[in-house]
């Protein structure tokens, strides 16, 4: 049985995932009225992989007998100033997640709670690796700068990116 507290803060932690997917589903609604498909491309698979990540955890609290419990997802920015910006968020926020994780670790830690520890192991690699692709874009980014021949080449590559369920989430 899962202690209220961790109940608690995984159920959060549920809404944070479901608040990424949708700040990443409005960052690709964004880039495909600005005609860069590829991006909205490279955000609509950041969207379904915040999503598998959201069932993961609803997963688990279902295996430990416990309740997921869907709450309300607020607001999320529809626009932003360039292609940088949008990625500088996207780290901003990542790093925000990361450390929400760390957190959830260190109180499972506290709590003797070993299941929910070794469950989150999946998602203290998978920040590292999403930290780490989204700075290697944004360092592309710079280099780039208004270069429109860059651009497109850059829209080409995030235009490949394709879904499949992070190992970590599958069953
Ligand atoms: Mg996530």
């Amino acid at each position: 049985m899962l202690s209220s507290k961790i109940n608690e803060t995984l159920n959060n932690q549920v809404n944070a995932e479901m608040w990424s997917a949708y700040l990443y589903l409005s960052m690709s609604c964004h880039f495909a009225a600005e005609g860069l498909d590829g991006i909205a491309n490279w955000f609509k698979v950041q969207f379904q992989e915040e999503q598998a990540h959201a069932l993961k955890l609803i997963d688990y609290l279902v295996s430990r007998n416990s309740r997921a419990e869907l709450r309300e997802l607020g607001d999320v920015p529809t626009k932003w100033d360039s292609l940088l910006d949008a990625f500088e968020k996207t780290l901003e926020h990542e790093q925000k997640v990361t450390s929400m994780i760390n957190n959830l670790y260190a109180l499972a830690e506290d709590e003797r709670d070993f299941a929910t520890r070794e469950m989150l192991n999946g998602f203290i690699s998978e920040q590292v690796e999403e930290e780490d692709s989204v700075r290697s874009i944004i360092d592309k980014i710079k280099l780039i700068g208004n270069n429109g021949s860059g651009i497109y080449q850059l829209d080409k590559e995030l235009g490949a990116r394709t879904f499949t369920v992070p190992a970590f989430c599958q069953k």
